[in-house]
């Protein structure tokens, strides 16, 4: 796991404004990073420059030093992953979707994957066995734990980089919080990038980076932020 910056980084969509501008930051090693703003402030462009998608118009984005320009793309498409707002739930069984975008991959990454995002831990309580469990069908779920599972689905090759783009806004606060502690165990094994709208949702976050009107505005820990708000 590599740390991640950005230097003075520019991306725009149109040669009028654009939609991001010297943006620079650095993000730890398995550090967990909030990104907070407004809508159209920034934010799903900014994802996009650290998955790779998008190159900067002006400026760099590195990893481990090196500019992502020069980092071969399959490999670094392999390192990072994405979990969207709306869980991804294809039809069949909780191990189907784990499985789905991976195949070939053994039981054992399949479990790793699940119990790191709590989809086994939570499952399992439930009497039945917990085999059982990865056979259950993916449509009887609740929001939570289909979010848990699209989270299990993109740790699945233990990516580097996991960016989520509003991951809980879908949810009620009890899955919420359910979401927040599994982030929270990620730290120091993944580097983790969280898009939200509300900023209690990010309080798990070492972190957080405020983007306003393409800008960032503010860097700094929830608390820190807290009390200059
Ligand atoms: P969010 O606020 O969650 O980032 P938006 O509703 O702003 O989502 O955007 C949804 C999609 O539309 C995104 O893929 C974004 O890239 C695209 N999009 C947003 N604004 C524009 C625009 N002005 N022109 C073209 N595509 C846009
Ligand atoms: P946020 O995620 O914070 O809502 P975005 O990164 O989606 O913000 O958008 C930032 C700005 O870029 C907005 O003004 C949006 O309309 C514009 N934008 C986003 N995607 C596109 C696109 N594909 N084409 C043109 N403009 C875009």
């Amino acid at each position: 796991v590599a740390p991640l910056e950005a230097h003075d980084v520019e991306f725009a969509y149109t040669a009028e404004r654009p939609a991001l501008t010297g943006v620079t930051f650095g993000i730890g090693a398995g550090e967990v990073v909030g990104v907070i703003g407004p809508s159209g402030a920034g934010k799903s462009t900014l994802a996009q420059l650290l998955l790779g998608l998008r190159s900067p118009t002006k400026g760099r984005m590195c990893v481990g030093g090196t500019d992502l320009r020069d980092v071969d793309r399959s490999w670094w498409s392999r390192r990072v992953s994405f979990v969207a707002q709306d869980a991804l739930l294809i039809t069949g069984t909780v191990s189907e979707n784990i499985r789905f975008f991976r195949d070939g991959i053994d039981d054992n990454a399949l479990r790793v994957a699940a119990r790191q995002a709590n989809v086994l831990s939570d499952i399992e309580s439930l009497p039945l066995g917990f085999d059982t469990h990865l056979g259950e069908r993916g449509s009887q779920l609740s929001g939570g734990q289909r979010q848990r599972l699209s989270i299990a689905r993109a740790l699945v090759g233990q990516p580097e980089l996991l960016v989520l783009d509003e991951p809980t806004s879908a949810l009620d606060g009890r899955s919420e919080a359910l979401i927040r502690t599994t982030l929270a165990q990620l730290r120091g094994q993944i580097t983790v990038v969280i898009i939200a709208h509300r900023m209690s949702t990010l309080d798990i976050c070492d972190r957080i980076l405020v983007i306003e009107g393409g800008r960032l505005s503010a860097l700094g820990t929830p608390k820190s932020l807290q009390e200059d708000s």
